[in-house]
């Protein structure tokens, strides 16, 4: 059996400490501006993992003092009524934030809806113009999940500028914008996919290694350069020969533990850091209306 002797990057520690900030921020400025900050997290279906992660964010919106006018709607509902209802969010002046929770059932065209949310209500930065706004390294409402991770490089003093960072995955909700967050901060950035051949000798170069493919125990210990930080997103569950089900990430955490420096856990690294973020947004858009 390996020893660890990696450092975690506790996001969980990161994540409380970051939303007793904003608990704290609300509660001054709510006086002020006469409300509480408002987050309309919507969900279409019984996806029981997305049910969990609603859950998981209105429980920490509330916890801070966001309002919730999260709405959860049956899995027929039409393409029209899910755009009527965003369109009325939209004009709403207690909401600040809003995020259609994904996936969606197979009828309704997430991307068409994403579009409909007004840029400075998009609570998960997915929307194109704050996409946009990432690419051209502007100031905007960021992907959550990769500015969790940033974040919590950040709290952790890992130097990026000059450094190789691999990422594996190249989705729109993760992988690009944590590529172009890296760019942003310096480091030299390879994006790795389905159909990247050899992946082992790109990990290996990695200084920094972020892998959000989805795929339990994709990167094994031998992948990682000694001292590599290293950036678990996966979510996946799996059920032991027991009959018991957890949470894992993509990476085989007790081996690489005994290689790289730094290393995130999951459950309890980038997760609470997704949340954390959204909980930011929701605040940052509300902050704009004191200034309207
Ligand atoms: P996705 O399915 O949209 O994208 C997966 C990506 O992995 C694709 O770009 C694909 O090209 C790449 N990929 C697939 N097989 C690969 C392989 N063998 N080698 C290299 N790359 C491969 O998934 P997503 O929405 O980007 O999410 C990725 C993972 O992150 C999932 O496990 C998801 O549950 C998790 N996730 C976690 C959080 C969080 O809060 N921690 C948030 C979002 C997603």
């Amino acid at each position: 059996m390996e020893t660890q002797t990696a450092k975690i990057l506790d996001g969980k520690a990161l994540a409380a400490t970051i939303q007793q900030e904003l608990a704290t921020t609300i509660a001054e400025l709510q006086p002020k501006i006469g409300r509480p900050p408002g987050l309309a997290v919507l969900m279409v279906g019984d996806n029981p993992a997305s049910a969990a992660y609603v859950k998981n964010k209105e429980k920490a919106g509330a916890k801070v003092g966001i309002a919730s006018f999260g709405q959860h709607f049956p899995t027929q509902t039409s393409q029209t009524v899910l755009e009527e209802v965003i369109a009325e969010l939209n004009q709403d002046e207690q909401v600040d934030g809003i995020l259609v929770q994904l996936p969606l059932p197979k009828h309704l065209d997430a991307i068409s809806l994403l579009h409909k949310i007004a840029p400075d209500k998009d609570a998960d930065g997915l929307h194109p113009i704050n996409l946009g706004k990432l690419v051209r390294g502007e100031t905007g409402l960021r992907s959550c999940t990769p500015a969790g991770v940033m974040r919590l490089l950040e709290e952790y003093k890992i130097p990026l500028v000059g450094k190789q960072a691999v990422v594996v995955g190249r989705s729109i909700l993760v992988g690009k914008p944590m590529a172009l967050m890296l760019l942003e901060a310096d480091a030299t950035v390879t994006i790795a996919h389905s159909r990247t051949q050899d992946l082992k000798t790109i990990t290996q170069n990695a200084d920094i290694l972020i892998a959000a493919a989805g795929i339990p125990g994709l990167i094994t210990a031998q992948m990682v350069k000694p001292g590599a930080v290293v950036i678990d997103v996966g979510i996946n569950r799996v059920t032991d020969s027991s009959g018991k089900s957890r949470l894992i990430g993509d990476i085989d955490f007790a081996a690489t533990a005994s290689v790289a420096e730094y290393i995130t856990p999951v459950p309890g690294g980038i997760g609470p850091m997704t949340v954390a973020m959204l909980l930011q947004n929701t605040v940052s858009s509300y902050l704009q209306t004191t200034r309207n």
